[in-house]
């Protein structure tokens, strides 16, 4: 499948808010990644040096079939065509640098590799909202989350976008990370994985 656009949806578990001390909003932080960003399976993640902590964030990520602008929400489900789970990798550091400043993200969120992505499945009208995944780093859990948690759910995030963009085929989001995030070191071996999504690894160089 061709990744036309990367949206990724900031902010949308409440643990995760919590631990980098950010407060709710009534609104999620949205942000692009190119699609240059992807890495698939299986090949080497080589980390950014000297910027500071690289952070993962475990996330579940859906592709669309298109449906252009203004989708109600209650049908921004079958523009869906398949799902999958992927890591919005952060330059942690950076990012708050960034923030202070009041600048935008693009440095500490789409540099290149940033989107190391699993393969996709078909979306077979599964409660997307009761889905749970694992996220392991040298055999250690990490992340852990229940997809019931999210703010924003994925048809409202599919609503909500579509206000902004008329969404396109091949457009993919990447859902907002639980807690436990944290940095990531060359030889790294990292598994990200969902019964009924799949199995994903990547080693960090
Ligand atoms: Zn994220």
């Amino acid at each position: 499948m061709n990744v036309n656009r990367i949206f990724c949806i900031g902010r949308n578990y409440a643990e995760h808010i919590k631990e980098l001390g950010n407060t709710p909003d009534e609104a999620f932080v949205l942000f692009m990644k190119p699609p240059s960003c992807v890495v698939p399976p299986g090949k080497t993640l080589t980390l950014p040096r000297g910027r500071g902590g690289v952070h993962h964030e475990a996330e579940l990520v859906v592709a669309l079939t298109g449906g252009g602008a203004d989708i109600p929400e209650a049908q921004a489900l079958s523009h869906i065509s398949h799902i999958t789970l992927g890591l919005d990798l952060t330059l942690r550091d950076l990012q708050s640098e960034l923030k202070k400043k009041g600048w935008p993200w693009e440095l500490a969120k789409a540099f290149d590799q940033a989107a190391p992505l699993g393969d996709w499945a078909p979306y077979r009208q599964q409660d997307l909202q009761a889905l749970e995944f694992t996220f392991h780093v040298n055999g250690v859990l990490r992340q852990h989350a229940r997809t019931s948690d999210m703010l924003f759910s994925v048809a409202r995030q599919i609503h909500i976008l579509s206000r902004t963009w008329a969404l396109q085929d091949g457009d993919i989001i990447y859902t907002g990370t639980p807690s436990g995030v944290g940095p990531l070191m060359p030889g790294d071996r990292l598994l990200l994985e969902s019964e009924g999504i799949g199995r994903f690894e990547w080693n960090c160089a």
